[in-house]
């Protein structure tokens, strides 16, 4: 008798915003108490439409984070300037993280936040994103900042990063994600490759301080950036970093694929330097790309995908939230949950066809 075989499905995390809402937004403050039964609409109707599709984990669609992925944690601290990192995409415009002017560091949220209200709707297994610290480490000045140094920011950064790991797996969260987009701008940034050392050295400081039970349960999610349909490292290649990716100590990766020119190119050097006890969700759905896929485009993929990586250490994704800005409308929620329903039919087929073999 064949043993059926599983291959598991996630989303990345970012569901377009209802125009509605980003429109009371730019008008008010993403703080407005007024906007609290507009963001509860949006978390509401986003679980909904996500568990229609049958993904089997779903997210909040992001609704709350502002301004975005990357901020939201630091989002409104009165120690923070504008004028910090900027974030280079290849259509020409920016996103700039905030500097820090003055310590200490504390966030001035923690995600699992976003996790009380999405379990008072969900009816499937939560999925919570966080910032990684190598982003987040980009906040502090390049001119020192007078009694507070990098080393001390450094200290505060981690233990702020862990609480909220903690928190979020406590409440429940299947898998935390930390999104570690800036892994392969790094690269292009600093092509000498140190840049990059120092976020991956950075990064496994954090995750050095969960446990190998935990370790199952936390995720790194990598792509080239996704905003208005535009990359910041798209023609950074993978075989530059990815194998420094996997020296993370997490248990699950979440890899951009479909948008890649060379899939199985990319597919090689996974199989060269994935680790046994790391599973791999590739991404079969590319939010960047306004064709929604069909099931049997995404069948495809996994069966590709399933050349190179063991079937245990498989799973799926989509290459990127579909708006990890709160104000990109280039994708709507019906093209975002359209492609996500392909995703969790596609692999479901390919499912099937692995488990006949
Ligand atoms: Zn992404």
């Amino acid at each position: 008798m064949r043993i059926p075989i599983t291959i598991p499905t996630e989303p990345i995390g970012s569901i377009p915003r209802p125009v509605a809402l980003i429109e009371r937004v730019a008008k008010s403050d993403s703080e407005d108490p007024d906007l609290a039964p507009l963001y509860e609409d949006a978390i509401r109707d986003t679980i909904e439409r996500f568990e229609a599709t049958g993904s089997p984990v779903v997210t909040d669609g992001e609704q709350r984070k502002y301004a975005n992925f990357a901020t939201y944690a630091v989002h409104g601290l009165p120690n923070t300037a504008p004028d910090g990192f900027k974030i280079p995409f290849s259509d020409g415009h920016t996103r700039r993280l905030p500097r820090l002017t003055r310590g200490p560091f504390r966030y001035k949220r923690y995600a699992d936040g976003y996790l009380d209200v999405a379990m008072r709707y969900a009816h499937v297994p939560l999925k919570q994103a966080v910032i990684s610290p190598s982003a987040l480490s980009l906040m502090y000045p390049a001119k020192r900042i007078p009694d507070y140094s990098r080393e001390q920011f450094i200290d505060d950064l981690l233990r702020e990063h862990e609480t909220e790991i903690r928190r979020c797996l406590q409440k429940g969260a299947l898998k935390v994600q930390v999104d570690f987009t800036e892994g392969r701008l790094a690269v292009k940034i600093d092509p000498s490759g140190h840049l990059l050392k120092t976020f991956i050295d950075l990064n496994n400081l954090a995750l050095s301080r969960f446990s190998p039970a935990e370790y199952g349960r936390i995720g790194v999610h990598t792509c080239p950036g996704n905003d208005f349909d535009s990359t910041h490292s798209a023609d950074v290649d993978y075989a530059e970093w990815l194998p420094s990716l996997f020296e993370l100590k997490a248990g699950n990766f979440y890899i951009a694929l479909a948008g890649e020119r060379d899939r199985r190119q990319v597919l090689k050097i996974i199989r060269e330097h994935l680790r046994p006890d790391q599973r791999i969700f590739v991404g079969v759905t590319a939010p960047i790309d306004p064709h929604i896929e069909t099931p049997e485009e995404v069948r495809d993929r996994v069966l590709e995908a399933s050349e190179y990586i063991p079937i245990e250490q498989l799973g799926t994704t989509d290459d990127c939230g579909f708006s990890p800005f709160s104000d990109d409308t280039s994708t709507s929620r019906d093209t975002a949950f359209a492609k996500i329903h392909a995703r969790v039919l596609g692999t479901a087929l390919a499912e099937t066809l692995i488990g006949a073999r």
